[in-house]
């Protein structure tokens, strides 16, 4: 893309300016992150901004629009707000260790309702094992749920809800592999480490 990136891509970058659709008032929307992450094996952070931190999923294949595949999400620990622009390579013994780039960002709304229709905050959304949610991200778009796996723990899985976004032939994991924020690869975002820390 555009020169010479720095190791760790550490520009302020304002994911409420991300794609939106004309007539919405993006400004108060909490944002979303999918952090590609190449570790022992490549994996798809899957983060949403919730009460100040990024709440936090692992999902092994990444996610896909198409509402008859569902992905296994392993919950993981919430990550402070400043993590979500976080692109760069941390040394493999490290927590973490492995190569990191932005997959995709934009803003998401919780759209959960309780058993009886009434909206639910996202915090109690996920103490009760379902979110129901829409994103506006450069790849992902529309609605989505996050549903928790009965007596299984931290596994849930991430559904896309049928909507004009769903697309059972599109796999953007495999077709649209690079970083939104800087256009890197994560071979680039790797390589761009080393040239900046010589070993
Ligand atoms: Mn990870």
């Amino acid at each position: 893309m555009s020169g010479h990136k720095p190791a760790l891509y550490r520009d302020r970058h304002d994911f409420r300016r991300s794609p939106e659709p004309a007539g919405r008032n993006p400004g108060n929307r909490p944002v979303f992150v999918i952090q590609a992450h190449d570790a022992r094996r490549l994996h798809y952070d899957f983060r949403l901004e919730v009460a100040g931190v990024l709440k936090s999923w692992a999902i092994p294949r990444g996610p896909i629009p198409d509402p008859r595949r569902k992905r296994l999400a392993v919950r993981t620990e919430d990550h402070p707000l400043d993590y979500a622009d976080f692109e760069g390579s941390i040394p493999a013994e490290q927590y973490g260790g492995g190569t990191v780039l932005v997959w995709d960002a934009g803003t998401w709304r919780n759209r959960s309702r309780d058993g009886r229709g009434r909206p639910l905050s996202a915090d109690r959304a996920l103490k009760a094992g379902k979110l129901s949610f829409e994103l506006w991200g450069h790849k992902l778009r529309g609605g989505w749920a996050l549903v928790r796996m009965k007596g299984q723990g931290k596994n849930w899985l991430l559904i896309k809800e049928k909507d004009a976004a769903s697309d059972g032939r599109r796999n953007p994991v495999s077709t649209q592999p690079r970083s939104v924020l800087s256009g890197r690869t994560l071979t680039g975002v790797r390589r761009d480490t080393e040239q900046a820390s010589p070993p």
